[in-house]
């Protein structure tokens, strides 16, 4: 291997990878949410170059392919297998573009290749687990074919399955980053606990193990405390800015806040009415500076990532981005701002408005 440009720069500080393209491109009436196929790389290539742009305007210093269930599996559910191979390759070029047109100011940026879960893994099945291991294989096949500078795999909630995606990893020969995303019952569906596995992908290469998705900074934020102290190696932590507790420890079951007059159709707030929910940018800036304050230096958000947040990350941890020049200022609000022409009959309304 030639030097490692993620550890090498994960050493001298925080890297943010910005995460969450599922959510934020559905959002934007691109994506069929359940459903959830990034065709937006065929579809609508700008609309997710776009995407990277802003994310990496607001300091991401990876530009992450979005292949995220761009899987054959996946295609086979919506009978578009053929165009498995031109999605992968067209997110990939798409994020190749933006990460080697970094803005001025900022740190080039890394291209990753991506592969996740894929929801046909099945303990003690051999057959299933050739097939996830050949889907694996095509993906970062394609990664390396155009030029990804790293590697990773996320959103693990086997840990068969994570040690499966990072040994197809591995043998390309690039940095890797393995984050995996316990369901409620916070421990891995296989039965190995969250700290053991990370421990476990450390001891099997990783460059970077920790958390993502599924977790607000809430149920997050304590398995990162014992992956940090249970592991050498860098650690990472993306949750997802909503507010998740004990008693629901993922966005997968949160129920509706007691005054929603509407409830979504199919019976939960997963994936489409968890608005309420929402953090705001200072828990997320919050989130961020705990996480780097014990030793936590990938740092990024997952679904429901939105450019303002990964500023919010930036400037939490002390690093000025692009977008910086546009952070909030309210001393020139026309109500409640400091500002000397501010007329006093205008500020003395504020606490009535
Ligand atoms: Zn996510």
């Amino acid at each position: 291997m030639t030097i490692n440009k993620l550890k090498e720069r994960l050493d001298k500080g925080p890297v943010i990878c910005a995460e969450g393209f599922l959510f934020e491109i559905e959002r934007r009436g691109y994506m069929a949410s359940g459903e959830f196929v990034p065709m937006v790389s065929l579809d609508y290539p700008e609309v997710l170059e776009n995407l990277h742009r802003e994310f990496q305007h607001a300091g991401s210093d990876i530009v992450e392919a979005f292949t995220y269930n761009g899987h054959r599996e996946k295609m086979r559910i919506i009978g578009e297998e053929e165009l498995l191979e031109p999605l992968n390759r067209s997110a990939l070029k798409i994020a190749k573009k933006v990460a080697l047109d970094t803005p001025k100011g900022s740190k080039p940026n890394l291209m990753a290749g991506n592969i996740s879960n894929s929801n046909i893994w099945k303990e003690n099945d051999k057959q299933s687990q050739k097939e996830v291991e050949s889907m694996f294989t095509e993906m970062i096949d394609w990664a390396v074919d155009e030029g990804a500078d790293m590697l990773i795999g996320e959103t693990f909630y086997y840990a068969e399955e994570a040690f499966k995606a990072l040994e197809v990893m591995k043998k390309a020969n690039l940095p890797t980053v393995l984050t995996i995303s316990p369901m409620g019952e916070n421990i891995m569906r296989d039965g190995k606990s969250v700290v053991d596995t990370c421990k476990e992908l450390e001891q099997r290469g990783a460059d970077v193990v920790g958390l993502n998705c599924f977790r607000g900074p809430a149920t997050m934020f304590p398995f990162l405390k014992k992956i940090r102290e249970a592991v050498k190696c860098h650690v990472g932590a993306l949750p997802i800015p909503y507010r998740t507790s004990d008693e629901y420890p993922t966005f997968f079951n949160l129920p509706d806040r007691n005054d929603c007059s509407c409830p979504s159709p199919h019976g939960r707030t997963f994936p489409t009415a968890l608005d309420p929910h929402f953090c705001n940018r200072y828990e997320i800036g919050k989130f961020a500076k705990d996480a780097n304050n014990i030793g936590v230096n990938y740092l990024g958000v997952c679904c429901g990532a939105n450019p303002m947040l990964i500023r919010e990350v930036a400037e939490s941890i002390g690093i000025k981005v692009p977008a910086s020049k546009y952070r909030e200022n309210m001393e020139n609000h026309f109500m409640y701002g400091k500002n000397k022409r501010i007329p006093k009959h205008i500020s003395e309304y504020g606490d009535k408005a």
